[in-house]
């Protein structure tokens, strides 16, 4: 069945109608030096749709210098805590009220379904900067005793910690969520004081640049928030081998993460790192079939399975995998396809050409393997990157497909019988972002939470996501977290005071 799809907002259409779009330079928007400019295409149709800016090193040359600056001397770095607050809570409100626009751009750049985008994408980044809005006021540090046994008795001294902005970030971001990865990553550097370059994605930096122009109306001081469009190779390294940068904040691809890892040791930069996931989903024997059957649905094929912490390897106890694998296929079978636009539309075209060619070729592996496939499998027969919900099933977990993050909407099936077994086997990763248990019995579940090496476990759920919980991976999935307060400290630095009075 197909859908037309709905009519765009006026705003939104105006935003698209600019074609050349500019990127954003202490509070100026502005062209490529060197005027060199990438397409922006539109997935579920295959097509052209604008340019973006090419950043070269000499625009991050001065996006960093702007964004220096900004912090030293500009009307930034003398704010109070409750100034920053506000604007983060206005910046808020202006995301709360354009967020329609903002889901459609993100549907038409990114192919995700608009009304997904705008419940949860858009909805959970607003909420993120309330929340870090909040902390920017409670920002503390602490006096400490000291002993210093080798002073004279009568000596007195005071010693304290303050928390001060770790300087300027660059934060560097993916594809999956444009938007919400923006947000992530702003909210807490904002929060805490600091100043930003940000480089999006650049199959997707619409939707950040339209987050610029809602900064601009906020009114934070020129400079403190820099956006720079281009590819990874020139502007992204520029970016983080910048001996400017204080700290980098980056998510993506684990190989990509491991040199940033490298680029900022160069200059002791902090880093924090979000990468890639092989998330097992653990059914246990007691698990309702259906109820395991829709949660599997959620955590492989929310958007399409370009999630970093996608449920991608389903173990089920044996005694009901047959009824939950069967059941999750024809879940799978019946998800309307669809462009972003389309309200009925729950999955869309993945990305790009190549995010396509990547997931098919993952799919021809686990044929070869000889994975059984359950369903999906293919492209969808229409225009655009589409692939069909796809489901394996094997005995087998060392598959190339059940060890590699595919990172669209294919899922591996595996049967187990013991509950140590699984335990080893979903451990048994380079990857440690997230696991999921489904069961109902309290202490099997509180005995298995404390073995999985993961960032995160979800019980009886998965992909949940709040401001105030952590996340982040153990192992090749990263370093430090986002969200929560763990995310403001990793903007904060702390320095002693120590006096002799
Ligand atoms: P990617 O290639 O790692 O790209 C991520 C970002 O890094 C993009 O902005 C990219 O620029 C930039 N980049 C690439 N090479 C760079 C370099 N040498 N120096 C500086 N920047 C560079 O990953 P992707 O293909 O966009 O996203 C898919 C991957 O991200 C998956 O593996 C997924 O697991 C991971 N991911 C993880 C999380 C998480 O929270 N842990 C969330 C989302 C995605 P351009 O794309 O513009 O060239
Ligand atoms: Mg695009």
């Amino acid at each position: 069945m197909t859908h037309e799809p709905a009519g765009i907002e006026q705003k939104t259409q105006a935003f698209l109608d600019r074609q050349n779009h500019r990127m954003l330079i202490d509070g100026q928007w502005v062209d490529a030096l060197k005027n060199k400019r990438m397409q922006v295409v539109n997935p579920a149709e295959e097509t052209v749709i604008g340019s973006i800016p090419s950043a070269h090193s000499d625009d991050v040359n001065k996006a960093v210098g702007c964004a220096k600056a900004a912090l030293e001397q500009g009307a930034w770095g003398k704010m109070r805590p409750s100034g920053r607050q506000n604007l983060l809570l206005k910046l808020a409100d202006l995301i709360e009220r354009d967020a329609r626009i903002i889901a459609e751009l993100e549907a038409i750049d990114n192919g995700k379904s608009a009304a997904i985008a705008q419940a949860v994408d858009i909805g959970l980044g607003l909420e993120f900067f309330r929340y870090m809005a909040g902390w920017a006021t409670k920002i503390e540090g602490s006096t400490l005793d000291v002993s210093m046994p080798f002073a004279p008795p009568e000596a007195d001294f005071f010693a304290y910690t303050r928390r001060e902005p770790v300087g300027v970030v660059a934060a560097i971001i993916p594809w999956n969520f444009p938007f919400l990865m923006a947000c992530w990553k702003l909210a807490p550097a904002l929060a805490a004081g600091c100043t930003v370059v940000l480089k999006p994605a650049e199959q997707t930096s619409l939707s950040a640049l339209y987050l610029g122009e809602l900064i601009a109306e906020a009114n934070f001081p020129d400079g403190v928030v820099n956006i720079v469009t281009g590819d990874g190779q020139s502007t992204g390294s520029a970016l983080i081998t910048h001996p400017d940068i204080n700290k980098i904040s980056f998510t993506g691809s684990t190989q990509v993460g491991q040199l940033i890892g490298r680029a900022a040791m160069d200059n002791m930069a902090r880093v924090t790192l979000e990468l890639g996931g092989k998330s097992p989903m653990i059914v246990l024997e007691d698990c309702d079939p259906e109820k395991a059957a829709q949660g599997a649905a959620v955590a492989i094929f929310f958007n399409h399975g370009q999630t970093c912490s996608a449920g991608s390897r389903l173990y089920v106890h044996r005694s009901i995998f047959d009824t939950v694998v069967n059941r999750l296929a024809e879940l799978a079978e019946a998800i309307p396809m669809g462009p972003g636009l389309d309200p009925a539309a729950q999955m869309g075209p993945l990305v790009s050409q190549v995010q396509l060619d990547r997931v098919c070729h993952y799919i021809e592996t686990g044929c070869q393997e000889g994975a059984r496939l359950v369903t999906g499998g293919e492209r969808a027969d229409r225009k655009g990157y589409y692939v069909k919900p796809t489901i394996f099933a094997s005995e087998d977990d060392s598959l190339v497909i059940a060890r590699e993050e595919i990172f669209g909407p294919v899922l591996v099936a595996i049967p187990f019988d013991d509950v140590d077994d699984v335990v080893e086997r979903a451990n048994d990763s380079r990857y440690g972002l997230a696991a999921s248990i489904w069961s109902n019995d309290l202490s099997q579940v509180q005995r298995l939470i404390p073995r999985l090496k993961a960032g995160t476990v979800w019980v009886n759920g998965h992909n949940m996501l709040d401001s105030n919980v952590p996340f982040g991976g153990y192992k090749l999935s990263g370093v430090g977290r986002d969200m929560g307060k763990q995310s403001l400290d990793s903007y904060l630095e702390t320095k002693s005071v120590f006096m002799a009075l």
